[in-house]
């Protein structure tokens, strides 16, 4: 019966054993419950087994089952001691009641048996509180460490996160930055290669107004006002980032320029709709430059180049618009370039020169002044001066060829009759320049031409520059006896009293109005002959091709004329030749 039974409870917990090992979800408490049963149920039939077999038994038998019991006992401390209770008691039911049987027998060599067998399972108990105690803290370590693999898992996977953010996106309008965004197109333009698109080249107009009249911080919450727009104004399919400052990118899967367009058009007339930021109303607008993806380049760098080409030049003439890139645009800018460049060294390669226009006296019929113009010849070509002096003032040259442009006038002068003056062009950046007068004075010491003799003429646009400094440089100029005259008068907006204010002696009236003076030029020409004389100016018509446009404007009282019906720009020896015949 007592085989019958260990069997049984054997094959239970072997068969519990191994559903344990199988099952995938090991259901820690209730396994841990049936385990100790088990081990209970053992170790109980065990002790009853020594407690039913002893009695009958000899000294031999009895060693064998305290022997035999001990060993299992000592197995059991180490194999059940990360259950401290079970690895206890187990040496405890093997051990005791068969110990204590023997103890209380009587006989010597069973009392000494019992007394081995009692010692033996104390020194289990102690060992096995020792092992229990080793074996939890080894498995609490173990825990821990899986604990803190996991929560080191998860920095990493923040980190990573982290990494990516700061590698892929502008941390203060959280849009992609320049790397993500170059990454991104260039993968939608492998996947899809045949699909067109329009780089949209976004720069905000007057932001570097506002940031400085009301602070970085302003300025970047207008810069996250503006991404949030965009932002909302983009689907998911298209690719946004802010470049950098106030420029952004946007890649658009769109047909055709007319599509990319308008996109552009609604998205200037969202960013310029107000801003309220910390109580200021804040407005501002955008330039969009558009780059075709296949028609203008096959590389997303080549196409934002492009883009911003467009844009650039869009801002130059006419900003807050759309401008989308064109070979014509390329050619132009490839032009502008070369032409930059030649401006670097042109006056060191003496490739400026000056011719002479006569300007004709109506009462006398004499020439009374000759307008100084500037020729460039780069490479053979003649470049005009109409595209050359733009530039010029553009890229910081303006200053240096305009003294020498004064220089080279005034010594001319020198050699004509002492009634002829002569008239010289200066452009606005020149006249504010601080050294102006110097280099005036420099000029006509170095001539030792007679300043009644130099007349400067000054286009309209010098209005809308700073007055004081102008009025400053007119009356500097006067002082000395020089004359200021306003060119190309009537091309651009101007108030008559700043004219008044400004106090000038000639007043040249635009080649264009001459032109139409069977039409609408009459009336002009008239006004403008009527106020001179009332203002005490004199006036000059430039542009005179036609006797018959000559006869009316001498009708009109003008008081000189200029223009290719009595001579066209002429240099130094043709000049010289011309005016001793005249
Ligand atoms: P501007 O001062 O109005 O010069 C008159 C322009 O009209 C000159 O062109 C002259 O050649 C042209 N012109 C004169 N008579 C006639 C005519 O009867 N018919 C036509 N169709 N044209 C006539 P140019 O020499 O090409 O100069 C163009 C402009 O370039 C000048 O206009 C002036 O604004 C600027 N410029 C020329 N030289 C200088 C210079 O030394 N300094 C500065 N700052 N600007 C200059
Ligand atoms: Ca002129
Ligand atoms: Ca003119």
């Amino acid at each position: 019966m007592w085989l019958m039974a260990i069997l049984f409870v054997s094959a239970l917990r072997f068969v519990d054993a191994v559903q344990w090992r199988n099952s995938p979800k090991k259901d820690g408490r209730k396994s841990i419950i049936r385990f100790v049963c088990g081990t209970y149920a053992t170790a109980g039939l065990w002790c009853l087994y020594t407690l039913v077999v002893m009695p009958n038994a000899s000294l031999i038998e009895l060693a064998c089952i305290i022997i035999t019991m001990s060993g299992m006992a000592g197995g059991g401390t180490t194999v059940l001691s990360a259950h401290a209770r079970t690895s206890i008691l187990y040496p405890v039911i093997l051990l005791a009641p068969g110990s204590t049987w023997l103890l209380l027998s009587g006989e010597k060599h069973q009392q000494l048996l019992g007394l081995l067998g009692m010692m033996f399972f104390i020194a289990m108990i102690v060992a096995a509180k020792k092992t229990a105690n080793f074996t939890s803290f080894a498995i609490k370590l173990k825990n821990e460490n899986a604990l803190l693999v996991a929560q080191m898992e998860q920095k990493v996977e923040q980190r990573t996160r982290k990494i990516y953010e700061l590698s892929n996106l502008d941390p203060l309008s959280e849009l992609y930055n320049r790397t993500a965004f170059l990454k991104h197109l260039d993968q939608y333009m492998k996947e899809t290669p045949h699909k067109p698109l329009a780089v949209l080249f976004i720069d905000l107009d007057k932001f570097k107004e506002i940031n400085d009249s009301l602070g970085h911080d302003t300025g970047d919450i207008l810069l996250q006002q503006t991404a949030q727009r965009l932002r909302e104004s983009c689907h998911n399919q298209q690719i946004l980032c802010r470049w950098g400052g106030d420029e952004f990118l946007i890649a658009l899967d769109c047909l055709n320029k007319e599509a990319a367009i308008s996109f552009a058009t609604t998205l200037i007339a969202n960013i310029s709709q107000p801003y309220q930021i910390h109580g200021n109303q804040c407005v501002i607008g955008a330039t969009i430059g558009i780059a075709m993806f296949p028609e203008h380049a096959s590389t997303a760098e080549q196409l934002i180049q492009l883009a911003d080409t467009a844009m650039y030049h869009q801002k130059n003439s006419q900003p807050s618009q759309v401008e989308v890139f064109s070979q014509a645009l390329n050619e132009e800018l490839k032009r502008e370039k070369q032409l930059k460049d030649g401006l670097e060294t042109a006056i060191e390669k003496q490739q400026f020169s000056l011719v002479y226009q006569p300007i004709i006296s109506t009462e006398s019929s004499e020439v009374t002044c000759c307008e100084a113009l500037l020729r460039w010849k780069l490479d053979g070509d003649n470049i005009s001066p109409t595209e050359f002096i733009p530039l010029a003032e553009q890229y910081g040259h303006i200053t240096k060829l305009g003294a020498w442009v004064l220089q080279q006038a005034c010594l001319e002068a020198t050699k004509w009759p002492q009634n002829i003056a002569i008239a010289v062009n200066v452009s606005i950046l020149q006249l504010q320049d601080p050294h102006f007068i110097t280099v005036l004075d420099d000029a006509l010491d170095k001539s030792k031409l007679s300043p009644h003799r130099l007349h400067i003429e000054i286009t309209e646009s010098v209005f809308s520059s700073d007055q004081a400094t102008l009025i400053q440089r007119i009356t500097a100029m006067q002082e000395r006896g020089i004359k200021v005259s306003i060119d190309d008068f009537g091309t651009e907006y101007s108030s008559l009293s700043v004219i008044q204010n400004l106090g000038v002696n000639l007043i040249k009236i635009d080649r264009s109005f001459i032109q139409q003076i069977d039409d609408n030029g009459y009336a002009i020409i008239q006004a403008v002959v009527q106020i001179a004389v009332a203002l005490g100016y004199k006036v000059v018509a430039e542009g005179v091709e036609y006797q018959a446009q000559a006869d009316k404007l001498t009708a009109m009282n003008v008081d000189y004329l200029q223009g290719y019906l009595y001579a066209k720009p002429m240099e130094s020896a043709p000049l010289a030749a011309y005016l001793a015949t005249y």
